[in-house]
């Protein structure tokens, strides 16, 4: 039987997503289970096994040749294992060798769920045919990809391009991560909305103090929402001009649920990036919304089982 479909798996903190893709990135089966991200690492897994069951059971599985696994990080994908924060039942946990054998002995490839974005992104979205890239995702967390030289870039235990943990405020607030003054830490959306709130902005009637009700009060002219978009815009611009200095990117894409407040970010973001990004060879670059929907995650991970097939530093295994 000729192995035309690769399985790819999306795993975050909220759901566990599968489907059979072909190298199109067209998904001709899907599967779903809610992730029991409190339950024990057995018990998580076990909810892996069941989307693999049912793509099992599909009668297209015979065509899979391999597996893409996209997931919540931080991941090792030398060592085959991840440590997603959200999911404590998983430390260094050996998912891409539990994966293989829920799949029969298929190639594992395991990627960050930022990379994923960034290599469906590539693939099929806003930054297809641009040999440099950073695509970023700004939802509850910032996460980050890396295209270089016309590749994705996954870095060794495939968390490069991770912009939402480099420092923009040398002596700003602490973060999780146990450094300070992170990108994450200004412009993730529960940031967004703890900024507006604690300076002075109240949600309407419905209550709503999601970062999205705050970019609809900027929307509306609220000085306050404006404010607290505008300090995000900075801190992302500010990121995303070092990566551009570093590695010379022309494109940053930005997706997520922050990403979809429109210009409220988006002018203040490219204003902001003319301030940091001044040296003649990163001038000219683009910042635009991401153009992948909710399938980005399982897009980019099947990108990562057609790359291993070939590219055994992009398999990690
Ligand atoms: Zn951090």
């Amino acid at each position: 039987m000729h192995t035309d479909l690769v399985a790819a798996l999306d795993i975050g903190g909220t759901k566990i997503a599968g489907a059979l893709v072909d190298r199109e990135g067209r998904i001709l089966a899907r599967a779903q289970r809610p992730t029991p991200a409190r339950e024990d690492g057995d018990t998580v897994m076990a909810a892996v096994g069941a989307v693999i069951g049912d793509l099992a059971a599909s009668p297209l599985w015979e065509r899979a040749g391999a597996v893409g696994i996209g997931s919540a990080g931080p991941v090792d994908a030398s060592a085959g294992t991840v440590s997603p924060v959200n999911v404590p039942g998983w430390r260094d946990y050996p998912l891409v060798a539990q994966v293989r054998d829920a799949a029969g002995g298929l190639p594992v490839a395991l990627i960050g769920d930022g990379v994923a974005i960034t290599a469906a992104e590539h693939w099929q979205g806003a930054a297809r045919g641009h040999d440099n890239a950073l695509c970023m995702v700004v939802s509850t967390g910032v996460g980050g990809g890396l295209v270089l030289g016309g590749r994705l870039h996954p870095g060794p235990t495939g968390n490069a391009g991770h912009i939402g943990h480099i420092s923009v405020d040398l002596d700003g607030d602490p973060c999780p991560c146990g450094a300070r003054g992170c990108v994450e830490r200004i412009a993730s959306g529960p940031n967004i909305a703890r900024r507006a709130l604690e300076n002075g902005w109240r949600p309407g009637p419905d209550g709503d103090t999601s970062a999205a009700a705050v970019a609809a009060a900027a929307r509306a002219g609220d000085p306050v929402a404006v404010a607290s978009f505008e300090r995000a815009a900075r801190a992302l611009a500010a990121g995303i001009a070092a990566t551009a200095t570093l590695v010379e990117i022309d494109i940053a894409v930005i997706g997520g649920g922050v990403g979809k407040a429109g210009e409220v970010l988006f002018t203040p973001l490219r204003k902001a990036l003319t301030e940091f990004a001044t040296l003649s060879f990163v001038r000219r670059l683009a910042v635009v919304p991401a153009r992948t929907g909710t399938d980005a995650g399982l897009v980019g991970a099947a990108a990562a089982a057609l790359m291993g097939r070939t590219d055994a530093a992009v398999a990690g295994v």
